[in-house]
């Protein structure tokens, strides 16, 4: 978990005058976190910590058992996790490999995270913005029916490797659940694996299916609502909390806390880049 020395809080960060600036503008890819922090304070908010924003909306009786947010890192921890997602020459972000089979898959030394979703629920749009600081990184897409799928490795520096898996729907052939359900099940190293649920459309029949895999095989896992940019606030949040309440009653495995992003505005990368390096040990 994040050392505690290092929770510096986001207010202490906010309360700084260059963090106060008036600068304002939309969130473009190449924007730097140094950037970032210039947004005025409500903007920056959205930007880093999406549910903070949606919990200002919440009904004053929604009661005290509701808790939107664990994951709570300092401004500076994503900071650090910034770093890691940054490609220089010593931090190397690179697609590594593709494999159909498991025993196809590049070495186990380094933690896992893989990203797994209905098709066209926004997992190639997720990566690339997650690898945005690495623009040389290439988020293959490969959607014509027919074509071969894939689980596509990405190596980001020491640190760990993320795995593409191919999108799933209602004509999966079989050899794609199976090589799915071997990964999910046999996967020595995965440490996390990250089921994306569109915000606008909410939990699907597909996606329980995914969401019944995970809990068979008790894997850690975490849901991540996408697209959050195309629904109204009111819309967004009746979603938030009917999908954490499923979370917290129907699931042992799942993560308790939803992460909402929107590749469009950029909302919630930071703060799921900060996730990953901390669930891969490198915030310790
Ligand atoms: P995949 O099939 O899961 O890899 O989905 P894609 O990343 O290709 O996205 C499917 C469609 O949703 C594309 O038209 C994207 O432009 C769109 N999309 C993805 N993420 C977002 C988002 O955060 N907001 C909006 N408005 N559209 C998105």
């Amino acid at each position: 978990m994040v050392a505690p020395g290092l929770r510096l809080g986001a207010e202490r960060f906010l309360e700084t005058p260059a963090v106060l600036g008036r600068l304002s503008r939309p969130y473009s890819m190449s924007q730097t976190l140094a950037e970032v922090l210039q947004l005025p304070k409500k903007q920056l908010t959205k930007l880093l910590y999406p549910l903070q924003e949606l919990e200002r909306h919440l009904a004053p009786d929604t009661g005290p058992d509701l808790h939107l947010r664990i994951f709570d890192p300092s401004l500076e921890d994503i900071a650090r996790a910034e770093s890691i997602f940054t490609a220089t020459v010593r931090n190397r972000i690179d697609y590594l490999s593709s494999a159909v089979r498991i025993d196809h898959a590049p070495d186990l030394s380094r933690p896992e995270v893989c990203f797994i979703g209905r098709s066209n629920v926004g997992k190639s749009s997720l990566i690339k913005a997650l690898f945005s600081l690495a623009p040389e990184v290439e988020v293959r897409v490969s959607k014509k029916p027919g074509h071969t799928k894939k689980m596509n490795f990405f190596k980001v520096g020491k640190y760990f490797t993320l795995v593409d898996m191919p999108g799933y729907g209602y004509r999966a052939p079989e050899d794609f659940v199976d090589m799915v359900e071997t990964y999910l099940k046999e996967r020595r190293n995965l440490k996390r694996t990250f089921l994306l649920v569109d915000s606008v459309v909410g939990i699907t029949k597909t996606d329980n299916i995914a969401i019944e895999m995970c809990e068979e095989f008790a894997l850690p896992y975490v849901m991540v609502l996408t697209k959050i940019d195309k629904s109204s606030k009111g819309h967004l949040l009746k979603q938030v909390l009917e999908i954490q309440k499923f979370v917290n009653t129907h699931t042992q495995g799942c993560f308790p806390q939803l992460f909402p992003v929107s590749t469009v505005t950029f909302s919630g990368i930071h703060l799921m880049r900060c996730f990953i390096a901390n669930i891969t040990g490198n915030l310790d």
